[in-house]
């Protein structure tokens, strides 16, 4: 049912989809033992660019340093891989999936395996459903939570941490809601199941600290800069469930999800239900660094 496109970059190669397989034995099939990066290209008035390519590198390193996979291509290699597989495969507009995980070398938890990498890219639309940007979606409070500090690392970026999204994202969808937010092991609130979380409180943005077992989302940095450039203040803090059901305005947001605003949380209506004046702002200024209505100061667009 899927339709795959043509080329995948594996350890150092682009081939044919079909042929980029892994050994059934690989650890990371058996462990979670992978990391990974979602990132995406636009078709920008400059051309096709791959957005903040060097920052999910860069924290697709720093995910591979808390497990020691050590991986066996520099920065620049893998940003040309990333590069070459939208090229090759006639792309503009895409997602890309940087990946690298324990293969075949050692069943053993501590196993030194090699590492393989590869490099996917694929067409992709809205994530959360073609009216999700601009309707907004209907959001639910998870009945799992986020795991704890200091069990599994929710700054990495790694391949286990989503059993804990798959649990929170298969629970929203099957009682009909677009998505799930995740109270962290306090009780407070996390983020989505691979989304951040913005709150609009009298003119003000608050998004969950890291201590709130979050993965800090590069979106969520991108909103975090164009807010302040607007003038508007944004704050880093705990914040309880309720809070959910008093802020004016609620967005979520991730590479894959864009800038989603959310109609409602467990059926109670968010502001006026429509998405309010700062996420339609920040949507503005987000997709304008695509669309060349905001500048890009910051050297985020990276040419394909
Ligand atoms: N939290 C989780 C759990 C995620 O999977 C993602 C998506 N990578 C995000 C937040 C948003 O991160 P980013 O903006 O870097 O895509």
């Amino acid at each position: 049912s899927q339709n795959y496109p043509e080329w995948i970059w594996q350890n150092g190669q682009i081939k044919p989809w079909r042929d980029a397989t892994a050994h059934v034995m690989s650890h990371a099939l058996h462990y979670g033992s992978s990391v990974f990066e979602g990132i995406r290209s636009y078709e920008t008035p400059d051309g096709a660019a791959i957005f903040r390519l060097t920052d999910h590198l860069k924290r697709l390193f720093l995910s591979a340093k808390i497990y020691d996979m050590e991986l066996p291509y520099t920065m620049d290699e893998l940003a040309a891989a990333c590069r070459d597989v939208v090229k090759k495969n006639g792309l503009t507009a895409a997602y890309l999936r940087p990946v690298a995980y324990r293969g075949l070398g050692g069943f053993g938890l501590s196993a030194e395996t090699p590492i393989d990498v590869a490099v996917a890219s694929w067409p992709m639309g809205p994530y959360l459903g073609p009216e999700a940007l601009q309707n907004g979606i209907d959001a639910c409070v998870s009945s799992w939570q986020r795991f704890a500090p200091n069990t599994i690392p929710a700054g990495a970026k790694a391949g286990g941490n989503y059993l804990s999204g798959q649990l929170i994202a298969r629970e929203a969808r099957r009682l009909g809601f677009g998505e799930g937010i995740a109270l962290a092991s306090t009780g407070l609130l996390s983020e989505g199941a691979g989304e951040n979380l913005f709150l609009v409180f009298d003119g003000a943005l608050h998004t969950t600290p890291a201590s709130a077992s979050i993965l800090t989302g590069i979106t969520r940095h991108t909103l975090m800069t164009l807010a302040r450039e607007e003038g508007i203040e944004v704050v880093e803090r705990d914040m309880p469930r309720e809070y959910l059901y008093l802020a004016d305005e609620i967005l979520m947001c991730g590479t894959a999800a864009e800038v989603t605003p959310i109609r409602a949380v467990d059926g109670k209506k968010i502001g006026s239900g429509k998405g309010g004046p700062i996420t339609r702002r920040l949507q503005e200024l987000y997709f304008g660094l695509f669309n060349g209505k905001t500048a890009d100061r910051w050297g985020w667009l990276e040419p394909v």
